[in-house]
């Protein structure tokens, strides 16, 4: 938490309302959190005053801020607070203080460690939550042993059927690839949920591709997830947000709606595989991304296998695949692939970017686990 002998100076909410470029608002902590978070999504800073160290109502109201509006801009902390506090603070989301009364203890404060033992809508895990990231580490482990030489229907049927890794969803670009993974889910639960990222920037044949798989395969559970229009207003109003800074395009348009929508599952089917390289290449059935286990039952297929499966069922193709297309994106950032040996050259062409980020990064193996 950064620590400054002074209070940012800001407008205040009456002020803000009637400023459309305002992109910073000081309050009180008995502020209406309703107008406040109304105004939250143009906001780089918001300043939150304590009259007194006895008034908590600051807390409720950053913590608000951050876990229901999802405010990610500066929230001050100022006035009337103590060192002891600190940790509170932080733990709510204040990433910044100005006390009234600067002392050293505060330096020594702001820097400690903040470990919890109950949820918290900031970055500190609790000690319960690192213990259940720790037994999900072990389970991943155990059943990539187990599951070594399953086919991709028996890895589904363990995750689907009998619902063992519990609540669970599929996620579906309903891209080039995308019906094998579909089908085998179909065959197994047609209610299965699958989860498409609607970032608005599709290209018109991959929705009418959705609809025609999802009437082929009779899916009755798609869900489509979208950036909030807070989001939009504050980081795309000009709609270029693609070309200016793809990695927060990707963020606001999938990575968030998508993280959001995983607070509420356990575990995340995805079609990846090692053929498509790169971050990919080492890609296990089983792993663990940010909490969530990722199971991805055709890690081991080849393009020939994904194409015998597509020709063996009848299933549709995507519209552009034969313009050349072998990994269909957003239109924005989507060409034809470069070369065949490469179906994923086609995205960000150009650039270094290789993924859009939903798929995280997963941990280092903690433990090791042996079924013997
Ligand atoms: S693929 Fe391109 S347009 Fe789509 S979300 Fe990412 S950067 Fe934005």
């Amino acid at each position: 938490m950064r620590i400054s002998a002074i209070a940012h100076e800001a407008p205040t909410i009456d002020e803000v309302e009637t400023d459309p470029d305002a992109d910073a608002v000081a309050v009180d902590g008995g502020e209406d959190p309703a107008r406040l978070e109304a105004l939250a999504g143009r906001m780089n800073r918001i300043v939150i005053r304590f009259p007194t160290f006895k008034d908590g109502r600051g807390f409720s109201l950053a913590a608000r801020l951050r876990e229901h509006a999802g405010y990610e801009g500066e929230l001050q902390a100022a006035g009337d607070i103590l060192p002891d506090q600190a940790r509170h603070l932080i733990r709510v989301g204040f990433d910044a203080a100005a006390p009234d009364e600067l002392t050293p203890a505060w330096e020594r404060a702001a820097t400690r460690p903040v470990r919890v033992y109950q949820p918290t809508g900031v970055d500190a895990r609790s000690a319960a939550a690192e213990r259940a990231q720790a037994g999900r580490a072990r389970k991943v482990a155990s059943l990539n042993v187990l599951f070594k030489d399953a086919s991709p229907e028996e890895v589904l049927r363990h995750a689907l059927a009998d619902k063992s890794l519990g609540r669970i969803a599929a996620l579906s670009s309903f891209g080039v690839e995308s019906a094998v993974l579909l089908h085998l889910i179909a065959e197994i639960d047609a209610n299965a949920p699958v989860l498409f990222l609607e970032t608005g920037r599709h290209f018109p044949q991959t929705l009418q591709y959705k609809d025609a798989l999802i009437e082929r395969l009779a899916l009755t559970n798609v869900i489509d997830l979208a950036p909030t229009p807070a989001e939009l207003a504050r980081h795309d109003a000009g709609g270029d947000l693609w070309r200016r800074d793809p990695d927060k395009c990707c963020d606001i348009r999938k990575v968030r709606p998508l993280s959001e929508q995983l607070r509420g599952l356990d575990a995340l089917i995805t079609g990846r595989k090692r053929v498509h390289g790169a971050e990919r290449a080492q890609l296990e059935r089983f792993e663990l991304v940010d909490g969530v286990i990722r199971v991805n039952p055709l890690a081991e297929w080849s393009y020939e296998e994904i194409e015998e499966h597509a020709r063996l069922h009848e299933l549709p193709q995507h519209p552009l695949r034969e313009m050349g297309y072998l990994s269909v994106g957003c239109w924005t950032c989507t060409e034809p692939a470069k070369t065949r040996d490469d179906p994923r050259s086609g995205r960000w062409s150009g650039s270094e970017k290789t993924e859009c980020g939903i798929h995280g990064k997963p941990p280092e193996p903690e433990l090791e686990t042996s079924l013997s």
